[in-house]
């Protein structure tokens, strides 16, 4: 996969494009990453990325000939979705992040100040993704978490391959969360670990792995059970639990 990042702040990404799963990625090619510093494509001799908005009030806004610059040099012939990252665009969630995972390229636009001219988003921007609702300083922060969720949906990527469609939110566990997990000392400040999990038992334990990923999604998400893939034994103890809580 491809991903161009347009940004103010090229650096930035560099330590987190360096480490961990990023840096497998790029070392094992099955990521090309390239961020293209915005000021680049200004053209006066201060070169000038910003500008005051029409109508006053506060704050900056990008200019549109230097994005609008930046943005067809980077995409050049390609019809890869130049996707601005905004707290006004659709929510990041497994789903996107998979749907994005999927095309051979993106390229994704970071806004700074009070963010980019309107004219550049009607011409050149094909998608808009949100991180969550709040506002950050600039869409770089976010630019890291869509590529890092995105990245993680890539077959080969991970070590335990796949691992990631039993993570929260994934296909394979049916859209719930999931459950806790434990490893050596058996013994922990007091606390031990289920013994079902120690049993050998495949069967049993992929058993009580289901029921504590329903426990958890219905204490931590109870709005994910709406949507998720539950089965009639699913349901069945989902009512249990329901039920011995007086719910
Ligand atoms: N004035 C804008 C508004 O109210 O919608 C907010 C601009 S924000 C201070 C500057 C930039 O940060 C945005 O252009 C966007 O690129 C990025 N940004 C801020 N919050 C974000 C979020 N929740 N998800 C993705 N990007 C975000």
């Amino acid at each position: 996969m491809k991903i161009d990042v347009l940004t103010l702040f090229p650096s930035m990404f560099e330590p987190v494009m360096s480490e961990s799963m990023m840096w497998k990625a790029r070392d094992r090619g099955l990521l090309d990453f390239q961020a293209h510093d915005i000021r680049g494509y200004a053209v006066d001799k201060h070169r000038t990325v910003d500008d005051s908005p029409y109508g006053g009030g506060g704050g900056m806004i990008l200019k549109p000939d230097v994005l609008a610059r930046a943005i067809e040099a980077v995409k050049a012939d390609d019809q890869s979705p130049v996707i601005l990252m905004s707290p006004q665009g659709r929510l990041l969630t497994h789903a996107v992040a998979l749907e994005l995972s999927r095309h051979a390229r993106l390229i994704l636009v970071c806004g700074r100040y009070e963010g980019i001219d309107e004219r550049v988003r009607e011409l050149a921007i094909n998608d808009e993704i949100s991180i969550g609702d709040y506002v950050l300083t600039g869409g770089e922060l976010a630019a890291m978490v869509l590529i890092d969720a995105v990245l993680r949906q890539i077959p080969g990527l991970l070590g335990a391959e796949g691992a990631q469609d039993r993570d929260s939110h994934a296909d394979g566990l049916g859209g719930l969360l999931e459950g806790p997990h434990y490893t050596r000392p058996a013994e922990f400040r007091g606390l031990g670990v289920p013994a079902v999990l120690t049993s050998g038992h495949h069967a049993e334990v992929d058993r009580w792995r289901r029921r504590q990923a329903i426990k958890r999604t219905w204490q931590m998400r109870p709005d994910l059970l709406a949507r998720a893939n539950l089965s009639d034994e699913d349901r069945a103890f989902l009512a249990q639990l329901m039920e011995d809580a007086g719910d």
